[in-house]
């Protein structure tokens, strides 16, 4: 088999990442009853991976979802797609769907056998590299976020019909991405990444609607290694129409600086000077092995 563009473990075999395949009747597929979770490996190393299983295992709870492997059976797989593979910076996905009924016809979610996939892919970006260089354009959605009441954005899931509509209206005014607001009008997320915006020197993220996001952690983490003061809190859409700059975060891309939200430029048009130091500095901590996991090729 040709691993070269990826591998994946679907029951419980390896295959090429683009022949994997799971069945139409799945729950993952017809009612979005699934979970998920994506760590990077870079340079060889995934990073983060125990906070990642341990975000995974968090999601599952929360939606009873009972995968057929436990925690250290799932880091193998993750290693095994991207040995296989061979890929030194791969985005690596774990998945487990609610699967089918054991009973046929039934509609009872415990009856349904839970099934866990995997894949390794070659590294993508969520915003290209090229728009990250300019900053990317923000678009503020008119679709409001899911109510987290009804779906918990903490647990990472498929439920995006709210975040495709938004990348749909971005992308027909013209810019790169989307930022949802919540249904009283709180600054959430955007399809794909949290988002950050910085105004006096301090550093501000949603305090509600959006997945605690890994790579925010990171860059909450790296903001109190270097004195920068940054803080999660309530947002509006005045406050980034205010905001001094703006980026995103998220596994498959970093720290990915903003120059325009809803037409508004910040600062130069051009990605700000605190959000390109903490591209920097996440990137340099990455080389330097911070929460660096060996993959075993
Ligand atoms: N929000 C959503 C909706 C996401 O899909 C992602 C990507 N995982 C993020 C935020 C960023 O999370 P992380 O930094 O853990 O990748």
């Amino acid at each position: 088999p040709d691993f070269s563009q990826g591998a994946a473990f679907v029951e419980g075999r390896y295959v090429p990442a683009r022949e994997a395949r799971v069945s139409i009747l799945d729950w993952g597929f017809t009612r979005s009853d699934v979970t998920y979770d994506v760590v990077h490996v870079r340079d060889g190393g995934f990073f983060r991976l125990d906070d990642h299983l341990d975000r995974f295992e968090r999601s599952l709870a929360g939606l009873r979802l009972v995968p057929p492997h436990a925690r250290a059976a799932i880091a193998a797989i993750l290693d095994r797609c991207v040995a296989l593979s061979d890929l030194r910076d791969a985005y690596v996905a774990m998945i487990c769907t609610r699967g089918r009924p054991r009973v046929f016809g039934s509609r009872r979610p415990a009856d349904c056998d839970n099934l866990f996939s995997a894949y390794a892919i070659p590294w993508i970006d969520v915003i290209p590299p090229d728009v990250q260089a300019r900053g990317a354009h923000l678009h503020i959605a008119s679709v409001p976020r899911i109510p987290a009441a009804s779906i918990d954005p903490t647990m990472k899931n498929y439920h995006w019909g709210d975040l495709t509509r938004g990348l749909f209206e971005a992308h027909d005014a013209g810019a790169d991405t989307a930022v949802l607001l919540d249904a009283e009008g709180f600054v959430t997320e955007g399809p794909g990444f949290n988002v950050f915006m910085v105004r006096n020197g301090e550093v501000l993220t949603p305090d509600r609607g959006a997945l605690e996001g890994i790579t925010r952690r990171s860059v909450l983490e790296l903001c109190a290694l270097t004195g920068v003061p940054a803080r999660l809190a309530p947002l509006r859409r005045e406050d980034l129409l205010s905001a001094d700059e703006m980026f995103c975060t998220t596994t498959a891309g970093g720290v990915m600086p903003v120059s325009r939200v809803d037409g508004h430029i910040m600062g130069n048009d051009a990605p700000g000077p605190l959000s390109l130091r903490l591209k920097q500095l996440y990137w340099q901590k990455h080389a330097e092995g911070w929460h660096r996991t060996e993959v075993n090729y």
